[in-house]
């Protein structure tokens, strides 16, 4: 009896220490910007984006200036296909994860909080970004917005 009582309080327990790492992990997660993991597929010399789509949903940004970006950054052409982009040439799925990442940092988050809830505006030609977080209004870091 002692010992069944004393091994359910350290369950308890352990799931106790479980759920506050768990909810510890979770912040990280929401606090974080979470990229879809790139789909690839590779036909001939080209190069497919099955899951393009995703992207510029979770970014808020205008899929053609996401297709730009990402044509411009590997200096090829890129079409879009339904949900699918299309490059020429072979890249590896680390290649657009790579750029994914950079065009979070140039594009998404912002300078002053961090906050990747930011959206862009343009006015005289220049590109700003504001941060739906704090308020800041600054020049977008990126070429191609
Ligand atoms: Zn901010």
């Amino acid at each position: 009896m002692t010992t069944d009582s004393g091994r359910a309080r350290y369950e308890s327990l352990l799931k106790r220490i479980e759920d506050r790492l768990g909810e510890s992990v979770e912040d990280k997660k929401s606090a974080r910007f979470e990229l879809p993991v790139v789909d690839v597929m590779w036909e001939g010399q080209k190069t497919f984006l099955r899951n393009f789509s995703e992207f510029p949903k979770i970014l808020r940004r205008d899929p053609d200036k996401v297709l730009q970006y990402l044509s411009k950054e590997f200096a090829v052409p890129a079409e879009k296909i339904g949900d699918k982009a299309m490059f020429i040439g072979r890249r590896a799925p680390d290649d657009f994860t790579r750029l994914f990442q950079i065009y979070v940092k140039d594009y998404l988050e912002c300078p002053t909080c961090g906050s990747p809830d930011t959206k862009t505006n343009r006015e005289n030609r220049i590109s700003f970004l504001i941060c739906e977080a704090c308020g800041a209004k600054s020049t977008l870091k990126g070429k191609y917005a």
